[in-house]
């Protein structure tokens, strides 16, 4: 049964969206929705059944063809206004962000500017869409090429960014022709009905965009479902592997992008101002949970001491608060739980023998009711040790020690990750040669967190990536449509009868 409209932004009750209007659930499952800053309980999600699934799934399916069809200028012009529309209500969306997420209000406001620029980049899809046109390739033969949608495509996104990393996935989806469904993070569902809202205003019709809350059992319904033909997946690796592999053991197309442990590089000629700014902005940042975010410090030669001299008063001066206060750098991290593993990852570089330089389990913030963790840093780590190995995704910055610019690239070569990485230094020969010969996605030169703008596209290498193609960019409209190409001859142009050999034009 169908909801009203006015529910979107109570925040109570977080449902789904499908056929262009909330959907009361088939499922009694319900999860608590939590404002990180405080503790307390701030929404309740659906965890959806195999049935919502399928009522989306067949509303989707259902406004294919005729979506499909639509003149691309149309199309645009649905993108056109909902960027104004998310520019109107900007600062409410920030709000949510900060208040389910955690993440600072100016962090926020900057991950809706990064998926705007993606709606943006698909304002422009009647130029993105266009085909190729060779004219007499044969006598009388043309041939020319066409972009069309794929079908069915799902988004499955993660807590760390609600607002930018769906934004990364269904604005080119619906533009390039495709219908949608999105199943957001259980943890911070609140912007995904945002979105569907303001879809709904910008003209959108029904079904096009439509959402399912949830969990596991939302995802494996969608991923094992015939009517699905692709899936975009932006999360933790152990599940993108999951998606994966079942996503395309079913034949659908598939980009799934998983975690990280980016390295940042310190060369002994860098700017050290420069780099223990960078680290601390790129590594305490939205509480460490960014996917680019540095957690890793590689200093070679003799870098170590000049730049910890830079970088432990700034770590000092960090100002660790509610999100909603934007005079502070870093707000709380997700959950009590999410706070509680990143916290056993300090007292595991403890043991294992890391220098524990500041210590976030400590920070005076940790006596408040909120989410925190002060920042942390670890000096003397080595290869070995899992707090280098693992993706912690918390404001943990650990340093390793290496005597030369070769071994610098091995060890970041050999990480299992190859999302992002970063090279401070004033010698252009070095950088270049880094860009050049580093297995990682995505490079910064004294640049540390290197996500391309929406123009390009975004994706890692080794177990960051899998799939063939990046997301959002040129990539993202190869993703979002298959490839169509037609040899044409008009009947006054044949001249000699039926021809029985292999055209060869
Ligand atoms: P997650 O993998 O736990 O969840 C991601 C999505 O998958 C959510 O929608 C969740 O409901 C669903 N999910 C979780 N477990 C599942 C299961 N067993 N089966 C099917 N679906 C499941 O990730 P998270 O904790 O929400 O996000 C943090 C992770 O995302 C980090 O590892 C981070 O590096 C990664 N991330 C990567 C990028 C990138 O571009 N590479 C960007 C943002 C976040």
């Amino acid at each position: 049964m169908a909801q009203k409209a006015e529910n979107v932004n109570a925040m109570r009750s977080v449902n789904n969206w499908i056929g262009g209007e909330l959907q009361d659930p088939h499922s009694d499952r319900w999860a608590d929705v939590f404002d990180s800053a405080t503790g307390e309980k701030c929404a309740q999600v659906v965890m959806s059944s195999e049935a919502d699934v399928d009522a989306a799934l067949a509303a989707a399916k259902a406004a294919l063809p005729g979506w499909s069809r639509t003149p691309v200028l149309r199309r645009a012009r649905v993108m056109f206004k909902l960027k104004e529309l998310i520019e109107r209500d900007r600062a409410e969306i920030a709000a949510l962000i900060t208040q389910e997420h955690g993440k600072v209000l100016h962090d926020a406001d900057g991950s809706i500017q990064r998926g705007l620029e993606v709606v943006e980049f698909a304002c422009g899809i009647p130029h993105l869409i266009k085909g190729d046109y060779s004219d007499q390739v044969g006598t009388g033969v043309d041939t020319y090429s066409m972009r069309q949608s794929v079908g069915v495509c799902i988004g499955i996104t993660p807590f760390n960014f609600p607002a930018m990393v769906p934004l990364w996935m269904f604005p080119l989806a619906i533009a390039c022709g495709n219908t949608f469904i999105l199943k957001p993070s259980e943890k911070d569902p609140g912007c995904s009905l945002k979105w569907a809202e303001l879809l709904a205003e910008a003209g959108l019709p029904p079904g096009v965009f439509n959402v399912v809350q949830g969990d596991h059992v939302a995802v494996n319904a969608l991923l094992n479902d015939d009517r699905v033909a692709a899936v975009s997946f932006v999360g933790s690796t152990p599940v993108a592997e999951h998606v994966y592999k079942t996503a395309s053991e079913n034949g659908k197309r598939v980009q799934a992008l998983g975690g990280a442990k980016n390295h940042l590089v310190v060369l002994p000629d860098a700017d050290m101002d420069q780099a223990a700014d960078a680290l601390v902005g790129a590594g305490y940042g939205s509480a460490g949970e960014r996917c680019m975010a540095i957690s890793a410090i590689v200093a070679v030669g003799d870098s170590a001491e000049p730049l910890l001299e830079k970088l432990l008063p700034k770590i000092a001066a960090l100002k660790i608060g509610p999100g909603s206060d934007n005079s502070n750098d870093m707000g709380p991290l997700i959950t009590a739980e999410h706070r509680d593993k990143v916290r056993n990852y300090i007292d595991i570089g403890e043991e294992e023998g890391a220098a524990l330089l500041v210590d976030g389990r400590t920070h005076e913030i940790t006596k408040s009711s909120g989410y925190f963790l002060g920042p942390t840093l670890f000096d003397h780590a080595s290869k070995d040790m899992r707090v280098y190995q693992e993706e912690i995704f918390g404001p943990v910055l650990t340093m390793i020690r290496v005597q030369t610019f070769d071994e610098a690239i091995n060890l970041v070569n050999d990480h299992e990750y190859g999302n992002g990485t970063a090279i401070f230094t004033r010698d252009g020969d070095a950088a270049r040669e880094f860009a050049n010969g580093i297995e990682v996605g995505m490079v910064g030169i004294n640049v540390p967190i290197p996500v391309p703008l929406a123009f390009h596209s975004f994706g890692g290498w080794k177990r960051s990536l899998f799939g063939d193609m990046s997301i959002y960019g040129p990539e993202g409209v190869r993703f979002y449509t298959r490839l169509k190409t037609v040899t044409s001859r008009w009947p006054t142009g044949i001249r000699s009868g039926a021809d029985f050999s292999m055209p060869t034009m």
